[in-house]
């Protein structure tokens, strides 16, 4: 970790999320604090506590405004406390309008290409825009409030606006922000109005590093710049804009898993307990376990995989009783009614594939809908024999990865649509088109017809690239990558 935070030297590193890394919450008339789930607040937490910096995030637990001082700060965490955590407090309305609105029912499916999905309300874009001032005013603060010179970083797509806010307020070394998600080509970015198109690019081109998952989205991010802002110039060749008397780095980093955690995760005696149980329940005889982990969400293909599955059944009787599929489905965002329709889809669908197919000693699909512990997961992805991730568009999916880094006993198959960022980076996996159903279904049956061999060969040659890039190798090169930036322009002065 000090290796990491070496790359800060002594700057302060102030970094801005939705997500807070600690959430108060009332429980049993007491007040107990979490860690939200999720790979990047794991991640960033031991950096931040490295470097003592300074988080800024939304105050989303119903005990958070009475755990911190008048303006919104306290230490975390909970146990020796190194960084400071700066909570903003969002109203309904505001919540409503920029998280539900604009970032999830407008940027969301925008950016993943699934414009069918996509509203767009003015009302929504005020909020987004409001919030975002809001959250720039409270970054903008603690930049001037730093012992030492900041270096900023922004977290993902609720902030399209935030780094030209902060940049126009305070004065940090460098703003860098990372794009978690897809981002669309020109044509799409063209369902927003002209206006909402311009503010955000422009926004975007706040930054001094804007970075993606992988070299595609990046391309896209270049050519809605080259399209839609006369005044920059997008060098897709160099991955810069020049913009405003700037040069704004557009960089690529895919961004991975703590894969040892994982891994680790899936030695414990409890996780060799559960793929016992696992695999006694669902996977006797030659029968195989299938496994997939999602949100419920309509980027992740889970009809069309229920579809293939479907066929596979339907086409192929002999694979009746040959193969169980356990589907772990967390339901997500059910304030929204698309969530809300996916999810009914998916129960009925399911319901009707077991009433067709079940046989007296067999239920073809385990549905789990609920959210799982990474402990639980690790176990289920160990004793599984094919991963089934089919995302109609997905940045990276760390479900891929923390499969494969749970695998210990090499006995899986990942089947893999080529519409995640993962695919881009893993070889050996089985890559399919979950829109070509027909194709997805010869996936499936090439992933349980692999022989042993084949199976371990490609387990190993995944798990070790895997291995090669793990979230530390991600945090380290952009931390790095913005050092250089940083030393690049002080060796040109020309460069503000
Ligand atoms: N996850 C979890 N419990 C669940 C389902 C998912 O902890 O019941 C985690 C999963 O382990 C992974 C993350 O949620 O770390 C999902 O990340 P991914 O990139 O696959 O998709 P996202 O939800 O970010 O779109």
């Amino acid at each position: 970790m000090q290796d990491i935070a070496q790359h800060l030297e002594d700057r302060t590193l102030i970094l801005l999320s939705n997500r807070e890394p600690y959430e108060h919450r009332h429980a049993d008339g007491r007040i107990e604090i979490r860690q939200p789930p999720g790979g990047l607040v794991s991640a960033l937490d031991p950096t931040m506590r490295a470097t003592h910096g300074i988080w800024v995030a939304w105050g989303s637990g119903s005990a958070d405004a009475e755990t911190c001082n008048s303006e919104g700060r306290l230490m975390v965490p909970p146990v020796d406390p190194s960084y400071s955590l700066r909570r903003v407090f969002l109203d309904e309305g505001e919540v409503d309008g920029y998280y539900l609105g604009f970032s999830n029912a407008a940027l969301w499916p925008l950016c993943h290409m699934l414009v069918q999905h996509f509203e767009y309300r003015d009302e929504y874009w005020d909020r987004y825009r409001a919030v975002n001032e809001k959250f720039a005013h409270a970054v903008a603060a603690e930049v001037k409030r730093a012992e030492s010179p900041a270096v900023v970083w922004i977290q993902d797509y609720h902030f399209g606006l935030a780094a030209e806010i902060i940049r126009s307020q305070s004065s940090p070394t460098l703003i860098h922000q990372f794009w978690h998600i897809p981002f669309p080509p020109s044509d799409i970015l063209r369902l927003l109005p002209v206006d909402v198109i311009d503010a955000l690019l422009r926004g975007m081109l706040g930054n001094d590093l804007i970075a993606f998952q992988t070299d595609r989205y990046a391309l896209n991010f270049l050519g809605c710049v080259a399209e839609f802002i006369p005044d920059a110039q997008s060098d897709a060749d160099n991955f810069v804009v020049h913009y405003g008397g700037r040069s704004i780095v557009v960089g690529v980093f895919p961004i991975s898993i703590d894969v040892e955690k994982y891994e680790h995760l899936a030695l414990e005696p409890e996780s060799v307990s559960r793929v016992e149980r696992l695999r006694d329940r669902h996977a006797r005889g030659g029968c195989q376990l299938g496994l997939s982990v999602d949100r419920v969400d309509y980027t992740k293909g889970i009809p069309e995989r229920l579809r293939a599955l479907t066929q596979l059944w339907e086409r192929h009787p002999e694979m009746l009783e040959r193969f169980t599929m356990l589907v772990v489905a967390t339901p997500s965002r059910s304030e929204l009614a698309s969530y809300r329709d996916l999810e009914k889809e998916m129960m009925s669908t399911v319901r009707e594939i077991n009433d067709r197919f079940r046989t007296e000693k067999w239920e073809p699909i385990v549905l789990v809908h609920e959210n799982v512990s990474a402990e639980v997961l690790a176990g289920a992805y160990r004793a599984a024999d094919i991963c089934l991730v089919s995302s109609l568009q997905d940045g990276m999916n760390l479900v891929a990865k923390e499969f494969l880094a749970c695998q210990v006993d090499e006995r899986g198959v990942l089947v893999l649509s080529r519409f995640t960022g993962a695919a881009e980076v893993i070889d050996d996996a089985i890559l399919i088109n979950p829109f070509n159903i027909d194709g997805f279904v010869d996936g499936i049956r090439c992933a349980l017809e692999m022989s042993q061999d084949e199976r371990r060969l490609r387990m190993q040659r995944m798990r070790m690239q895997l291995r090669s890039w793990t979230i530390f190798d991600w945090l380290a090169s952009i931390l790095s990558r913005t050092c250089d930036i940083i030393g690049a322009r002080t060796e040109a002065p020309s460069q503000p």
